[in-house]
């Protein structure tokens, strides 16, 4: 391995450059970061000084941040992953603003002749309860011919794409002849702040399956990246729900009744966050 000054993260450097495959033509690798756990640390300790020696450990601290929303120490550390996608995949990841991006040019290069067709499971049919989403799997014979269509137009898409080049025709203008499906391959630069926000849109089940997937290998690169914010990720958004007003309204309610439910806290969650709980629910335990 080679010498570096750098503080580094262990899991992390067994990532570097492992390409993971995803969907059917798709791969996703790390190719250069930026920071660990003990920079978030370092961060939130130059700027919080002497106030956070109440955090007894380095875990404690970075549980605090991310309980209490201070984002900016989270954004001391980077990671830059190239991805090869499909177009209509893209479209839904460039809407994440807060990275910075460098995408193949189909203008300049003839693209690969590389097209998404799903797996019979994933071809189901129009959800019913959401609108935007997939529900039951279709019956065999409509999904077979859904991927058949799948793949004869992309065969001729292509095939009318190659003609194209070769007759003359620019290849900025050719291109307009593929469909969505075609792969495109970028390099994608964003901190850890931004990247547990596109987490906490992509890997969920609203997220469609084909974006999805790609989050759930960075959600395995970044718990060996930053181990210890990511499990405090986990605790305060990826497992974590919101409500509302009238929502908590209801919830005071049924645990003031004297046949309401009691539970005890599970272990690692401090006296702090226990009472912060207990206000929430003005709850007189
Ligand atoms: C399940 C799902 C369905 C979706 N459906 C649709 C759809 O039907 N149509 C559609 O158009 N989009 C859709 N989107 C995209 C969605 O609206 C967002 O554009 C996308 O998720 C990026 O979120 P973001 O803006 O929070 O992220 P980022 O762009 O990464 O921004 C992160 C945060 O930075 C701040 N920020 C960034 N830029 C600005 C700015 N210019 N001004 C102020 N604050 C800023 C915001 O706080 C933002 O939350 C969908 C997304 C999901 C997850």
């Amino acid at each position: 391995m080679n010498q570096t000054n750098r503080p580094i993260s262990p899991g992390m450097e067994e990532m570097l450059g492992v390409v993971h495959e995803v969907l059917d033509h798709g791969k996703l690798w790390v190719v250069d970061y930026m920071g660990n756990d003990d920079a978030i640390v370092q961060a939130a300790r130059v700027s919080y000084g002497e106030g956070t020696t109440a955090a007894s450990d380095d875990e404690t601290l970075i549980r605090y941040l991310k309980r209490h929303r201070h984002t900016t120490p989270f954004e001391m550390c980077e990671i830059k992953i190239g991805v090869e996608l499909p177009v209509f995949v893209a479209r839904q990841w460039i809407r994440h603003r807060t990275a910075n991006v460098n995408e193949y040019s189909a203008r300049y290069s003839i693209v690969p002749d590389k097209f998404y067709v799903p797996s019979l499971d994933q071809v189901r049919a129009q959800s019913t309860v959401n609108k935007q989403g997939r529900g039951e799997p279709l019956d065999v014979a409509s999904a077979e011919r859904f991927r058949h269509s799948c793949k004869v137009n992309a065969a001729v898409a292509f095939s009318d794409y190659k003609d194209a080049i070769e007759a003359g025709v620019a290849r900025e203008l050719a291109r307009s002849l593929l469909p969505v499906s075609m792969y495109t391959r970028w390099y994608w630069k964003i901190d850890l702040h931004n990247l547990m926000h596109f987490q906490s849109l992509r890997n969920d089940p609203h997220a469609q399956y084909e974006i999805r997937v790609y989050a759930e290998t960075i959600h395995q690169i970044m718990e060996a990246w930053v181990p210890r914010a990511m499990r405090a990720w986990k605790d305060y958004v990826g497992d974590a729900h919101t409500f509302s007003g009238p929502e908590m309204e209801v919830i005071r309610d049924i645990v003031s009744r004297d046949d309401g439910p009691r539970a005890s806290f599970p272990p690692g969650v401090g006296k702090r966050e226990q009472l912060e709980f207990t206000a929430a629910l003005r709850w007189d335990v």
